[in-house]
C-alpha cells in the first residue's frame, strides 16, 4: 500500500466575484478556488478545501459581512468538495488527509464535512489562528473548525525540494513547502505527479498568472489586495521572487495559485 497519488483531479470548490469587478481592470471577473483531489492506494487526499458545506447552508454568515461584499461569493453546495469526491464516484470517508495551505476562511471552510481526516499544515499556521492578533481575526474563521479537526502541525525544515525547505506531509510525495507570507505559516504543497514532475499549489504566494512570470503582470486591484491581506511583506516578496526563478528554470514543475481562473481552467481537464 502506498500514498504515492495515482490520480489527481483539479476542482474548484469556491467561486468569487469581487466587487471591484465593476471597475474594469482592476480585478479579475472571477476567482476561482483551486483544490485538488489526490487518489492513493490508501485513501483520498485533498489540498485545500474551499467553502463546504456549512458555509453554503448559512448563506455565507459565517464569512462575515466585509468578505460577502467585497469578496462576492456564490456559494453553491455543487462545488464544495464534499459533492465534488461524491460526483467522482468516491466515498467522502475515503479522504483520509487534508493538506492546507493555510487557514484563511476561503481554505478552511470544507474541513467540517471530512471530520475523521487528518489536517496538516504549518505549525506556525496553526499557532496563527488559534491565537490570532487583532488584525488576524477575520480572516479566520473558527467556526470552520469548531468540530475538532485532527490537526497534524509540521514544523519548518526537513528537505530539500528544487531549492525549497519542505517537509513530508503524507507519504513521500506530497511535501508542505513553507511560504511565509500572506499569512504568517503559509505554505506551497508540492505533489508529484503520476505522469512525471511535479504540481506545486502555490496557495496564496500570489493571485494572478501574470504574479509568476518576469517582468510581473497583476491588475492594480488585485495587487492591492495582496498588500492589504498580507502577514510580512518581505517574507511575501522574497517567496515571490522566489517562485518566479522555479517557473522560469524547472519545466519539470506546474506552479499554479489558489485563486487564478486561468491557472485552473489550463489543468482542470489534464488527466495525470
Ligand atoms: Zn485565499
Amino acid at each position: 500500500m502506498s500514498l504515492t497519488p495515482t490520480r489527481i483531479h483539479h476542482l474548484t470548490c469556491a467561486t468569487l466575484c469581487p466587487s471591484l469587478r465593476r471597475v474594469p481592470g482592476l480585478v479579475p471577473d472571477q476567482l476561482v478556488a483551486h483544490v485538488l483531489l489526490l487518489e492513493t492506494a490508501e485513501g483520498l487526499v485533498l489540498v485545500d478545501s474551499g467553502f463546504g458545506t456549512d458555509d453554503v447552508a448559512q448563506g455565507g454568515r459565517r464569512l462575515g459581512r466585509a468578505f460577502v461584499a467585497g469578496v462576492g461569493p456564490r456559494l453553491d453546495l455543487a462545488q464544495t468538495a464534499l459533492h465534488q469526491v461524491r460526483a467522482l464516484g468516491h466515498d467522502p470517508a475515503d479522504v483520509r488527509h487534508v493538506v492546507l495551505t493555510h487557514l484563511d476562511l476561503d481554505h478552511a471552510g470544507g474541513l467540517a464535512d471530512f471530520p475523521d481526516a487528518q489536517v496538516h499544515l504549518h505549525r506556525a499556521e496553526l499557532a496563527a489562528a488559534l491565537n490570532p492578533r487583532l488584525r488576524e481575526r477575520q480572516r479566520y474563521v473558527a467556526a470552520q473548525w469548531e468540530h475538532g479537526p485532527r490537526w497534524q502541525p509540521h514544523d519548518a525544515g526537513g528537505e530539500d525540494w528544487c531549492g525549497f525547505t519542505a517537509v513530508r506531509a503524507v507519504g513521500d510525495d506530497v511535501l508542505l513547502v513553507p511560504l511565509p507570507g500572506h499569512t504568517r505559516g503559509h505554505s506551497g504543497v508540492a505533489v508529484r505527479r503520476p505522469s512525471g514532475g511535479w504540481f506545486l499549489h502555490a496557495g496564496d504566494a500570489y493571485f494572478f498568472h501574470g504574479d509568476k512570470k518576469r517582468p510581473r503582470s497583476c491588475p492594480p486591484g488585485l495587487r492591492s489586495f495582496q498588500v492589504m491581506v498580507q502577514a510580512d511583506r518581505t517574507a511575501r516578496l522574497v517567496n515571490l521572487e522566489r517562485l518566479q526563478e522555479l517557473h522560469a528554470t524547472r519545466d519539470d514543475v506546474t506552479v499554479f495559485c489558489a485563486h487564478d481562473r486561468a491557472e485552473f481552467l489550463a489543468l482542470e481537464g489534464v488527466t495525470d
